[in-house]
């Protein structure tokens, strides 16, 4: 379906949105000219073959995870909005899905809370994003869900009443003493990969010795998993830069290679993810099984799609990506940009609320 002007999409996406079924569209593939269809079959093949090959694809799935630049294509455009409408318009029909339930909200940080910057260190969130979440979490149990080592989290965010999923979850720490959301006296506590942490500060170690001499990389100990950023390398680098991480890692098969945007992903094999650690929280809050929960994840990033892909397991909740441009995603609606995040919490869970105390004054 080409859709004409992004006004008539967007009307015609509230209204897909506001029938039964919309919670969960279809994933709809991108269509075959469309580098995202070229980037999930790089990454597959990337999964498929051993460590000697890995290479070979690793530069060009960098490219086409990190373009420096795109070409417009309204039709992709519309047509993706279409099946992911903004969530900025989507306040009746979480209205109607959180009905007797308890929401209970994630949010991934970098590129969802703040902007991606190019220094890692100063990826700093607004004073207004902060209110935001703090008015959320006043509201409803909230989790940060986060690549980033979990203290590091904790200094840009410094909400002590929040969840905190620190190394792609596999950092999990609950709310400080006294707050609303805590459950019990006990401190939700997670870390699955504990015993990877000598060998993670072994490889970090050897990172940065091999890639000290690339203008622009930078290595970021994000305790149980590192993370190499090359979002301030030129491009014609990108390819040495893969080839000194690749180098490293060769000798440890207990740690696989992953990728986000600018970003290339060191992390134990365990399966543990951000998908996980979604499941692990809301168990931990009595939600295991339930069906009167409604969690909400919000996140910008291919590492979002594990916890995306939970909801549509569970056939519960609702997935958010932050995107300019259209993706293949398990994700049911979408938010532009990370600004557009700190509207919409605010208005769409504080309507939630506002109109739940209006019920019960009735
Ligand atoms: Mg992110």
């Amino acid at each position: 379906m080409v859709i004409s002007d992004t006004q008539s999409g967007l009307a015609m996406a509230i209204a897909v949105a506001m029938t039964e079924s919309a919670l969960f569209p279809p994933v709809v593939p991108l269509v075959s000219r469309n580098r995202y269809f070229t980037r999930k079959k790089l990454l597959k093949k990337l999964e498929a073959n051993g460590n000697g090959a890995r290479i070979n694809a690793l530069l060009d799935s960098m490219r086409a995870s990190s373009p420096t630049r795109r070409p417009t294509d309204t039709e992709d455009h519309n047509s993706w909005i279409l099946h992911h409408p903004s969530a900025l318009n989507m306040f009746e029909e979480i209205m109607r899905a959180s009905k007797g339930k308890q929401i209970v909200v994630f949010l991934d940080y970098d590129g969802t809370l703040s902007p991606i910057v190019e220094d890692p260190d100063r990826a700093f969130i607004t004073t207004e994003m902060r209110e935001a979440v703090r008015d959320v979490a006043k509201l409803f149990p909230t989790a940060i869900v986060s690549g980033r080592c979990r203290a590091k989290v904790y200094n840009f965010v410094r909400l002590s009443e929040l969840y905190y999923a620190g190394s792609h979850g596999m950092d999990i720490k609950g709310p400080a003493k006294g707050h609303t959301h805590r459950k019990g006296n006990q401190t939700v506590l997670c870390q699955p990969a504990r015993e990877f942490l000598p060998m993670i500060d072994e490889v970090y170690k050897a990172l940065m010795e091999n890639v000290k001499y690339i203008p622009g990389a930078k290595v970021e100990n994000n305790k149980f998993c590192l993370s190499v950023h090359y979002r301030c390398v030129e491009e014609k680098k990108w390819g040495e830069l893969g080839d000194q991480v690749k180098l490293v890692i060769k000798d440890y098969p207990q740690l696989r290679l992953t990728q986000g945007r600018k970003v290339l992903e060191i992390r134990p094999t365990i399966k543990w993810d951000k998908g996980n650690a979604l499941e692990f929280l809301l168990e931990s809050l009595g939600y295991a099984e339930s069906d009167d929960v409604l969690p909400v994840y919000i996140g910008d990033d291919r590492t979002d799609e594990d916890a995306f892909r939970v909801l549509r397991e569970r056939g519960q909740g609702l997935g958010i990506l932050v995107s300019k441009t259209p993706k293949e995603t398990n994700a049911s609606y979408s938010l532009q940009e990370p600004s557009e995040a700190s509207y919409a919490v605010p208005q769409t869970f504080g309507g939630v609320e506002e109109a739940v105390r209006t019920k019960a004054l009735e």
